[in-house]
């Protein structure tokens, strides 16, 4: 997706895999071959890894995000991370309300909202994960859950659309080699625009809305040239450099 809304972003979210050797060694690479010219990329890799994965990207425009962080600047909370030691590294993005985190570790709409809020205070810039369980889909709620997540995502007063992206990632497609139609994916991100302009004005078209769960490099092409879809977030297929790369040209390509 280039034009009106701006170059597309694609985002490894590399979650709990890769020792500091192999996430050194595929960021190298990436960095290398991404083509990076017409659309931006991401490696978001486990805390310990950060700093192998700054440095091995160092100068060039493939960027680095982080998996989650606390919303306080810091203090007692043992186990946590704080956005201002995020933003001390150099990393630029952090996903925010994955699903796993919501089914896994207690992240709520509530929770979510002030991380964003957090990580716009600092200068990063959230991907804020919403979507519909298998459940919800089947009782054709998806449009009603996920404007939902994004209303109480960005309810803070202070923010502003800039620095902010979200993506739709239905629940039952993570991990599993499903996907939605095209169609349903467009119908989706344009209820989640509706409610993005309804929060944040004209504006809100500069927000990037990825598509994840499942992108693979076969189903790359449909899913991204897909209209409102401004890239992906991609999982299990991210960490394979050759597949990786793979969907990344399906972005530039547009
Ligand atoms: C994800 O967990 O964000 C994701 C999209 O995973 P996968 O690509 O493996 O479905």
């Amino acid at each position: 997706m280039t034009g009106l809304r701006g170059r597309s972003l694609v985002v490894g979210n590399w979650k709990m895999n890769l020792g500091e050797a192999a996430a050194r060694a595929l960021a190298a690479t990436l960095a290398k071959t991404l083509p990076l010219d017409r659309s931006d990329a991401a490696v978001a890799p486990a805390f310990p890894n950060l700093r192998v994965v700054l440095d091995a990207v160092r100068e060039t425009p493939l960027a680095v995000g982080a998996q989650n962080m606390h919303w306080e600047p810091r203090g007692a909370y043992t186990g946590e991370v704080a956005p201002s030691m995020l933003a001390e590294m150099g990393v630029r993005y952090v996903i925010v309300g994955h699903s796993e985190r919501r089914a896994l570790f207690g992240e709520t709409d509530a929770t979510v909202a002030k991380k964003v809020v957090a990580a716009r205070r600092h200068g990063l810039s959230p991907i804020v994960c919403v979507g519909e369980t298998s459940e919800e889909r089947a009782a054709g709620r998806t449009h009603e859950v996920v404007v939902a997540q994004v209303a109480a995502a960005f309810s803070a007063n202070e923010l502003t659309a800039e620095g902010l992206a979200v993506a739709y990632e239905p629940v039952w497609a993570i991990g599993t080699g499903s996907t939605p139609l095209p169609a349903e994916v467009t119908a989706a991100h344009r209820e989640i625009r509706s409610a993005l302009t309804a929060r944040f004005g004209a504006s809100a078209a500069t927000i990037r809305i990825l598509y994840g769960g499942s992108v693979t490099p076969e189903s790359a092409p449909a899913l991204l040239s897909a209209p409102e879809v401004g890239g992906a977030l991609v999982g299990g297929a991210s960490l394979d450099a050759a597949s990786f790369a793979s969907i990344a040209a399906a972005a530039s390509a547009c």
